[in-house]
């Protein structure tokens, strides 16, 4: 088994929409895009913009191997020698990929002059609906009239670490997984529960800290759930926090695909037509604006709590 270079873009790394280099996505993309920062693309000097660099990463995805990184996620890649007419096992940590990782996505490219037989579909993508195992059983028979030479096949393996995933992030993974096999409705409430959990945790932590010589954790939180909603958390709340320490906020066209987010996920989980049918297009916009909400209110958590606050993801 001889392991390959990755052809395709590695974690965190998307491609350059003037030029189409591979660029590395900044930790700090979403806050950047909020504080209206633009840095030169490394290859072409364009300056970037991160909301319209990932979008485009999302509509124009190549298996999921853009946007699954793009929302926290890990690929590996690596290339197996098989024999034509033999079962072969293929453990996923034998390629760097950790014992207790959450495996998201297989792809399978099978190079002349092999065909695959696997056991989950007929397709050469594992069905990424599932929790897969961490290896998988391989079956390989020749190309039409093969000679039953040994072949090869590249493996992509996406993956997400359980330990480094949080609630919030393991809901947008999930939606960003429905959104990549055209499941469009299923991807839209756990794309609005990511950025909710998010900025309604967030606004707790701050005022339950405000309030902390006063009252228990109880008040804030009866608050925000009887009073301040999460529509006034969100346009209310949480930029006046942010104004008033001195943070960039939302901008208006974020905040309103936001909004959006939220009406359209009040239609699906009320089981009631969507206000606009769901496309690639609609829901891709909703899950990066979701995307852009987590990790803009998960990079400033720690400047806006003084530490790093508990129950956040990272950025
Ligand atoms: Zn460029």
């Amino acid at each position: 088994m001889a392991q390959s270079a990755p052809p395709h873009p590695k974690v965190g790394e998307v491609p350059c929409i003037h030029c189409s280099t591979v660029i590395e996505v900044a930790q700090d993309f979403a806050t950047a895009y909020c504080a209206g920062i633009q840095p030169p693309c490394p290859a072409c000097g364009i300056p970037v913009n991160w909301w319209d660099t990932l979008l485009q990463a999302f509509l124009h995805d190549f298996p999921g191997l853009v946007s699954l990184p793009a929302v926290g996620a890990t690929n590996t890649f690596f290339q197996i020698a098989v024999q034509p007419y033999q079962y072969q096992d293929i453990a996923f940590t034998d390629y760097g990929v950790p014992q207790d990782a959450h495996i998201l996505d297989v792809f399978l490219t099978p190079y002349s002059p092999v065909t695959l037989y696997q056991s989950v579909g007929g397709s050469n993508r594992l069905a990424r609906h599932h929790v897969l195992q961490s290896s998988i059983r391989l079956y390989t028979v020749p190309w039409g009239e093969g000679t039953g030479e040994p072949g090869s096949v590249q493996v992509a393996v996406t993956w997400v670490q359980n330990a480094n995933s949080g609630e919030a992030r393991k809901s947008l993974i999930d939606a960003a997984q429905n959104f990549s096999i055209g499941d469009f409705e299923s991807a839209i409430i756990p794309a609005n529960n990511a950025v909710e959990l998010a900025i309604t945790r967030l606004i707790e932590e701050f005022l339950t800290r405000v309030e902390a010589a006063r009252h228990d954790k109880s008040y804030v939180r009866n608050f925000l759930i009887n009073n301040a909603t999460y529509s006034y958390q969100l346009n209310i709340l949480l930029p006046t926090i942010l104004t008033l320490k001195e943070l960039p906020s939302f901008p208006l066209a974020l905040r309103s695909e936001i909004s959006t987010l939220t009406k359209i996920r009040n239609d699906v989980a009320h089981g009631g037509k969507t206000s606009r049918p769901l496309n690639k297009q609609i829901t891709g916009r909703l899950i990066c604006a979701a995307l852009f909400g987590m990790s803009h209110v998960n990079y400033i958590a720690p400047r806006l709590l003084g530490r790093p606050g508990p129950r956040q993801d990272n950025p």
